[in-house]
């Protein structure tokens, strides 16, 4: 379909629009590259106004709408729509201040996780959140997700860290979402919402002090349900350590295979627990954590020597998504959550439905909070290997919620796990969850066909009143 991209280029100039069909393949999908379609124009603007002025062309045009920041979401939440515009952040990388007396930063939405980090480092702050994408995804798309990672067990998920986020609302008016107020947490139902409740144009972000000591412990068991049992001895013992992270046989085998890692050989699981804090604290905690790790049957425990081992340590477990493409051509990458004491049971289940179906499944997760990664392993190449490989997939999310579990922790529903929404909800539950959607974007245009596994107009959802923005349904639409 061509576009006419002439309005668009109206606001951010003929620079900032892209229409050229290849160039649009860049925009397909995100990190979940198995759900692609082509948008319909790619717009990159550079303020928050520009945004808002292509929101308002949007509703003038009743043409939908999709955010992305840098693609790296796991659910295809940024799957753009072939009708309609993918608004990129990438030209909003400021960062707008470090304000180290209130340890806050304000940020435009297309900032690099990382680079709020390294910018508050040297006043010996950063910013907590740290998903394993944290060197290339934006703190917009953290803020969509409530991204979490290695170190939330600890510190918290994004939403723990976002103070105030200006926002342009689907009708194009720019507002603060702020958690001072009176009134309903506005901005606690917008962080987490994917995309489709508004566009996130500033961010003002809480910063952490660096700990004052980090260390990091390896500890290997001969099976994964010994790790699990650790994890939950570990925490049981009131220790909380800022990641607990597990990887299996398989995943251990990818890593050693990308980044020689150096993990024990045979290690039928490796778990990485790092504590922080004061010295005297973590020195304490630490006999305790290496004592548990042993009782539970680690047949090696290593602590980093120095920062260069700890970051080997962790290279192993960072890089563990990626390596997996070294011992599979393809693979879907799941994220459940169950509690932390169901992990011995949950691993011993999924392993057995691994063996039934003959689909390989490697597991490298966020052990402390019970947030499962199974990377689900497959030949695309061979004919039924895909549906095989969602069948399983999907049957370990049925166990996730069996275990009173979700059917995500921190990489969202998108387009991905809408279907299976309605596992986990009632009707009567996304109904509930549909009027807040409306209350935000009653014309529908503001990431559609995402989180809900029935697409349905705001009139079609019981007490939400009809589809069309109420100033368009009464003629104003000239007022935008
Ligand atoms: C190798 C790898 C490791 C990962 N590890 C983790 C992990 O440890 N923890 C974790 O939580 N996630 C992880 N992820 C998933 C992903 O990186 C996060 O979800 C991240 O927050 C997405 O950021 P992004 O900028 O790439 O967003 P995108 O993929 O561009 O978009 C994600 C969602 O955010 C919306 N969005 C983007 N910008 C805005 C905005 N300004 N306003 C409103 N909505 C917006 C999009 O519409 C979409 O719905 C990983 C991904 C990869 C590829």
């Amino acid at each position: 379909m061509t576009m006419d991209a002439s309005r668009f280029e109206a606001i951010v100039g003929a620079g900032g629009v892209i229409t050229d069909p290849v160039r649009l393949r860049t925009y397909e999908c995100d990190g979940l590259t198995h759900h692609r379609a082509t948008p319909g124009v790619v717009v990159l603007p550079e303020s928050a106004q520009q945004i808002s002025e292509i929101v308002k062309e949007c509703l003038r045009l009743g043409m939908p709408y999709v955010a992305r920041g840098s693609g790296t979401g796991l659910s295809g939440g940024a799957l753009p729509r072939t009708d309609g515009v993918l608004i990129v952040t990438a030209r909003m990388r400021r960062i707008l201040s470090i304000d180290i007396e209130n340890q806050r930063a304000v940020v435009e939405p297309g900032v690099i996780n990382l680079d709020v980090s390294k910018a508050a480092r040297p006043y010996g702050y950063y910013f907590a959140p740290d998903p394993s994408s944290q060197q290339i995804c934006s703190i917009g798309g953290n803020v969509a997700e409530n991204s979490g990672g290695a170190h939330c067990l600890k510190y918290g998920f994004t939403s723990h860290h976002v103070l105030a986020c200006e926002i342009v609302c689907p009708d194009g008016e720019i507002v603060e979402l702020t958690r001072d107020g009176a009134g309903y947490d506005l901005l606690g139902a917008f962080v987490g919402s994917e995309g489709t409740l508004g566009i996130t144009t500033k961010v003002t972000v809480r910063l952490t002090r660096l700990p004052e000591t980090v260390q990091t412990l390896l500890a290997a068991f001969g099976s994964i349900e010994a790790g699990g049992e650790a994890v939950s001895a570990i925490i049981g013992a009131g220790v909380v350590p800022a990641a607990i992270e597990m990887m299996d046989a398989l995943a251990i085998e990818a890593a050693e295979a990308a980044v020689h890692c150096d993990y024990p050989p045979g290690a039928g699981a490796v778990l990485i627990v790092e504590l922080d804090g004061p010295s005297a604290e973590v020195e304490h905690q630490f006999k305790d954590v290496t004592r548990i790790c042993q009782e539970m049957g680690a047949f090696e425990t290593r602590i980093a020597a120095d920062d260069a081992e700890r970051a080997l340590i962790w290279k192993g477990r960072k890089s563990a998504f990626a390596a997996v493409g070294r011992i599979s051509p393809a693979y879907l990458v799941q994220d459940g959550v169950i509690p932390r004491t169901a992990l011995p049971g949950v691993l011993a289940r999924i392993d057995a439905l691994s063996r039934e179906s003959g689909v390989r499944v490697a597991n490298v997760f966020h052990a402390g909070d019970g947030n499962l990664h199974p990377l689900v392993l497959f030949d695309d190449a061979e004919p039924g290997a895909a549906e095989r490989a969602e069948e399983v997939s999907g049957k370990i999310l049925d166990l996730c919620i069996e275990h009173g579990g979700s059917i995500t922790g921190e990489h969202g529903v998108g387009v991905d796990k809408s279907r299976y929404m309605p596992r986990m909800f009632t009707e009567g539950d996304l109904d509930t969850m549909q009027m807040v959607r409306c209350a935000f974007d009653p014309a529908g245009l503001c990431n559609p066909g995402k989180v809900f596994p029935t697409p349905r107009l705001c009139g079609e959802v019981p007490g939400v009143r009809k589809g069309v923005h109420p100033l368009v349904e009464q003629g104003k639409a000239d007022l935008f």
